[in-house]
């Protein structure tokens, strides 16, 4: 045997051995990695095979032997190229459906069967010989129609692993490249080197490409070693990362920022790639505008925090939570999301809940809850507090007179005059129908009198002008002032004020009377 001859078969079996060494390494450690470890655990079966098969090949001295040695190559080799397509594929996060495997599977084993039944029928090789100047195990072959599917279809798998790591390129964060690169280079090498065996630049029908394939088992060892590839899924964990709606922040244990998403981005738009590395804690004072809102170290501290910012009129919830690797804090991860939409609900939601539709003052709910907690408050601080009941005189009337539209816009129309002279002064509230009800903290019953007197003047005066029609209205005001008694309750006080209210009703209407407690009377006073 020449020298030569030796040196193939020393590579040949060195790129058989460590792929074995691999398979074995795969498979003993295979609780701790991820599920790419089976088709990786296959990918290396079958290079292995064709590695020995080649090398054992070499060792053949007739061509019985050679063809013998060729049947077993093509028990590993045409599996190889779409395996590893299939590994590169789950390991980039590519969904794998069985129709994919079946597929990239079938012309591999239809590639073995034509192989194996070769003489019957040349499909795959027209003519097997030795070669006539070199001997065995050297052979020269003229190759056949399947042979010409089989050597596209290999190349075409290596290629497409090789473009679907290029693409994915950009969108891998930076600390994943060196794995990238090596299942590149890994993919690169025995692509042309089948290239140069395919344009059939190699002698006698000898192929080169198990030479090379210790440098890509090595290099992927290199990466499950160092890089840890299988342990995590580093690139499909990337693409779920960028994929998801909101918005996330990595910062670690100095809260320097580490790494955000495509959504966290387009949340905030100040922020680039630039400020990686950089202070969180500035970042977001710069964003927000505030830094108490969001201490990050108070937040650090706790396990978990939500709360509400608002950044470009978007309104985000802020949930944080810390990363920690068994009791060591790693970091903390910041999620955003968006809740802009439920503000708006909400708001919606509220303002139906205590505004009046129609005149879109407090309505009777908003005004118990608010004056309940003026009661409360003027009881605890000695302070006066006045309400003020009042009624549109003949409202009835109104409406059969002119319809149900125009006693509306008469509501519309007392409310409107009310605001604008209380101007901000107490709580004004629609108690019902055609009442209306006012609450006057720091005021006397003879304060509130005057107030009332007031409204009632500005009501008198201001008609309704609606179109051709022009709608004078009166209304009548019952008035009573929180005693000193401490039991007094919110209804007690308005049940005073109903009771001045009904007197003025029976005064005539269009005036003011307020309830006095000494003399549980009802008074007037213009
Ligand atoms: P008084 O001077 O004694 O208060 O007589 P009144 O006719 O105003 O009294 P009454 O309580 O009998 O009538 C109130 C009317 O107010 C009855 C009801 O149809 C009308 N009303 C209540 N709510 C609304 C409303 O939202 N829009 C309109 N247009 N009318 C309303
Ligand atoms: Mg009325
Ligand atoms: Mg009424």
């Amino acid at each position: 045997m020449n020298s030569q001859l030796t040196t193939y078969i020393t590579l040949f079996c060195t790129s058989g051995i460590l792929n074995l060494y691999l398979f074995i390494y795969v498979f003993i450690k295979r609780q701790q990695f991820t599920n790419i470890k089976n088709v990786f655990a296959v990918y290396c079966l079958s290079i292995t095979i064709y590695c020995f098969a080649a090398a054992f090949g070499l060792t053949a001295s007739s061509l019985e032997e050679i063809k013998f040695w060729t049947i077993i190559q093509y028990i590993g080799m045409p599996f190889s190229a779409p395996l590893g397509l299939l590994f590169i594929m789950q390991y980039l996060g590519v969904k794998i459906t069985k129709p994919r495997v079946i597929l990239l599977l079938a012309i591999p084993m239809i590639s073995f069967i034509l192989v194996a039944t070769n003489d019957f029928h040349h499909f795959h090789y027209k003519s097997y010989m030795v070669h006539p100047s070199l001997g065995a195990p050297f052979s020269t072959i003229e190759i056949g129609i399947w042979y010409l599917v089989h050597g596209m279809f290999t190349f075409g798998s290596m290629l497409a692993a090789f473009l679907l790591l290029i693409f994915r390129w950009k969108e891998t964060a930076k600390m994943y490249r060196p794995q990238i690169i090596a299942l590149l280079v890994g993919q690169l090498v025995p692509m042309v080197t089948a290239f140069i065996y395919l344009i059939g630049v190699t002698p006698a029908g000898f192929d080169p490409v198990p030479m090379v394939l210790w440098l890509t088992s090595i290099l992927y060892l290199w990466s499950i070693r160092t890089t840890r590839l299988f342990t995590v899924m580093p690139i499909a964990k990337d693409a779920i990362f960028h994929s998801i709606s909101n918005g996330v922040f990595v910062l670690d244990e100095q809260y320097h920022l580490i790494e955000f998403n495509e959504a966290g981005r387009r949340m905030i738009p100040q922020l680039n790639k630039s400020m990686i590395g950089q202070d969180f804690k500035i970042i977001w004072k710069s964003i927000t505008g505030v830094s108490d809102s969001f201490n990050l170290e108070s937040v650090g501290n706790k396990q978990e925090m939500v709360l509400e910012i608002e950044i470009a009129e978007n309104f985000y919830q802020v949930r944080t939570s810390t990363l920690q690797d068994r009791y060591v804090k790693k970091g903390l991860l910041i999620i955003l999301t968006e809740i802009t939409e439920l503000k708006r609900l909400q708001s919606q939601l509220e303002k139906q809940a205590y505004f009046d539709e129609l005149t879109q003052v407090f309505n009777r709910r908003a005004f118990f809850q608010h004056c309940g907690k003026k009661l409360e408050h003027a009881k605890a601080a000695q302070t006066p507090l006045t309400v003020i009941l009042f009624d549109i005189d003949y409202f009835k009337k109104v409406n059969d007179t002119y319809g149900h539209m125009i006693g509306d816009q008469i509501l519309k129309h007392v409310a409107q005059i009310c605001q604008t002279k209380l101007n901000e002064v107490g709580l004004f509230a629609r108690y019902g129908g055609e009442e209306f009800v006012i609450a006057l903290e720091g005021y006397t019953a003879n304060e509130g009198t005057e107030i009332a007197n007031e409204l009632r003047h500005a009501i008198e005066l201001e008609s309704l002008v609606a179109a051709d029609l022009i709608v004078s209205i009166t209304a009548s005001f019952g008035v009573a002032q929180l005693s000193n008694n401490k039991d007094e309750t919110l209804t007690q006080l308005l049940n005073n004020a109903d009771k001045a209210l009904y007197a003025a009703k029976e005064e005539g209407r269009n005036c003011v009377l307020f309830y006095s407690e000494k003399v549980n009377s009802i008074n007037r006073r213009t």
